[in-house]
């Protein structure tokens, strides 16, 4: 069995103490073990703040993006591998694994293009300047400028590959060197990628802590960013973690979310919008198994169209195959971790106590081993009071159907509901009603994915997080920011606001 060590101060150590088992979720055949701790990761950090920051702060911008470049490759090289560690660790089907792997190239390939234009820049304008003084002699200008630290990435299991990347990609092109710890249970493609990816960067760039964190936040201090992605209790327990609250450390965290998919009164299921709106909830639902922090969880349709909704899902839903994705025509694979399996079956539990059935029951299956659990609707005729719908996230293929009136206000009322989620969806071509929905929505979702007719044939759907765009979101989500283009660099650099003579801060910006 494979013994996966962790890149700590330039070599590859295996720790010490108890080791856990990485297991095939399919099989739960184990595949790989990881110590428990016994990593000196104060040497660790003291590498990153003396080589690493040394190495990435003597490039300019566009050096650091030749780098991303030659990561993005690197994978492609790999890519067969990588979507082979990435179906037998994840439990998922090689569509999946792409959308897990190639996620990742392409956001390192976005983030290297972004920094070739950056070129030798020394300082990144915020804004134009500005006049403070009584003549124009006397201005004002933001900058961002670079900041002197590490940057911690704490991964949650569901992406290994798309996850490591998306921290990674940013961090390294603001030029701060990263010690990455992903989820244990799917480690080998994280694992991997650092394999591939180390040589290609210069020394204390990148230190890779496979296993538990140990010690791992008690390391940070001023100037460090500690950027996680998890559950909202382990995001709660690092908030109060007291080396981050001595430091005043930047934390930036994106947790749990309720993603809302609201269908218009104007949309007939037959259009191009409908057939969108289906498509795009039965993608979030199975892809991943709905291990997908972005995955629309609950819906909310016109009460004229439940029954016609609702006979759609079933019959979409009725056609995947469930099983091993290491089989040809299997469509949804297991969930993770048995941990997994147990949260979201009590996840649908507390559900089916307050919904009606629509598909898939309570999510049984027949297979004797592994993490499954099949696709599952609910429905609700009370949308708005239906506590468990807006209380607890299922990270599983669950999601809950309601209905309303039509009215843009009530559908805003019932993403609020959500209390913060990453992204919630609507379909409509008709404006003045999308234009009420974003109004009263937008308090609530890092992002408002817009579904229309227009649109409809170049869509991603809103599970799918661009680099371009913003992926956070307030509340429950974390209220955390990463990616959208040039905005995913500022949460690793230091906005100043330079105040001088006009012509000095003119210069300063290159
Ligand atoms: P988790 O249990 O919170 O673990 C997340 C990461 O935190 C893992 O790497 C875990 O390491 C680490 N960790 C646990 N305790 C820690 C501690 N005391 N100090 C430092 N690190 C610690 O979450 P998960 O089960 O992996 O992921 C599922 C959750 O993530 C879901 O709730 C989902 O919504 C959320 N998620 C959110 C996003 C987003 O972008 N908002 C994306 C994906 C997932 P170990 O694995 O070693 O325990």
């Amino acid at each position: 069995m494979q013994k996966l060590g962790s890149y700590l101060a330039g070599a590859w150590s295996q720790g010490a103490g108890a080791r856990m088992a990485l297991v095939n979720p399919a099989t739960e055949e184990p595949l790989a073990d990881v110590a428990s701790g016994g990593h000196d990761l104060a040497a660790a950090f003291a590498h990153a703040r003396e080589t690493g920051a040394r190495e990435l702060g003597a490039r300019t911008f566009a050096e650091r993006a030749a780098l991303l470049s030659a990561l993005a490759k690197a994978i492609h090289g790999a890519r067969e591998e990588l979507l082979a560690l990435a179906v037998a660790n994840g439990g998922n089907t090689r569509g999946d694994a792409k959308f897990d792997i190639d996620g990742g190239a392409l956001t390192l390939g976005h983030y290297a293009e972004l920094g070739e234009k950056l070129g030798a820049a020394p300082l990144l304008p915020d804004g134009d300047a500005i006049q403070v003084g009584r003549t124009a002699r006397m201005g004002g200008q933001h900058v961002w400028a670079r900041r002197r630290g590490v940057a911690v990435h704490i991964n949650a299991f569901n992406f290994p590959g798309w996850g490591l990347c998306e921290k990674l990609a940013p961090a390294l092109l603001a030029g701060m060197p990263v010690i990455a710890k992903p989820a244990t249970a799917t480690a080998l493609v994280a694992h991997r990628l650092v394999e591939l990816f180390a040589p290609l960067l210069p020394p204390g760039a990148l230190q890779l802590l496979v296993g538990p964190a140990g010690d791992l936040l008690d390391h940070v201090r001023t100037g460090d960013v500690v950027a996680f992605t998890g559950g909202s209790a382990t995001a709660r327990s690092l908030r109060v973690h007291p080396a981050i609250a001595d430091h005043a450390v930047r934390l930036n965290v994106e947790a749990d979310s309720l993603n809302a998919a609201v269908l218009g009164p104007d949309v007939e299921l037959t259009s191009e919008t409908g057939a969108l709106f289906l498509a795009d909830v039965v993608r979030d639902m199975t892809q991943k198994t709905g291990q997908k922090c972005t995955a629309i969880r609950r819906v909310l349709v016109p009460a004229a169209r439940e029954a016609e909704v609702c006979d759609a899902l079933r019959e979409r839903l009725g056609a995947i195959v469930v099983g091993d994705p290491a089989q040809d025509n299997v469509r949804m694979g297991p969930v993770a971790t048995a941990q997994q399996l147990r949260d979201v079956r009590e996840g649908i539990a507390r559900l089916a106590a307050a919904t009606d059935s629509v598909f898939g029951g309570t999510g049984e299956t027949a297979h004797a081993k592994g993490y499954f659990v099949g696709p599952v609707v609910r429905s609700t005729k009370t949308p708005m009071t239906c506590a468990p719908l807006h209380a607890h996230e299922i990270f599983g293929p669950v999601v809950t159907v309601g209905i309303y009136d039509g009215d843009a206000g009530e559908a805003a009322a019932f993403v609020a509901k959500g209390e913060g989620c990453l992204v919630s969806s609507a379909y409509s071509d008709e404006r003045d009603w999308v234009a009420r929905f974003v109004g009263g929505a937008g308090a609530w979702a890092g992002r408002l994915y817009l579904g229309s007719s227009k649109m409809a044939a170049q869509s991603p759907g809103p599970g799918t997080a661009l680099p371009s765009l913003l992926h956070g979101g307030p509340g429950r989500a974390g209220g955390g920011e990463e990616l959208g283009g040039i905005r995913g660099l500022h949460g690793y650099m230091q906005r100043v606001a330079l105040e001088g003579d006009a012509s000095v801060l003119k210069s300063l910006l290159g």
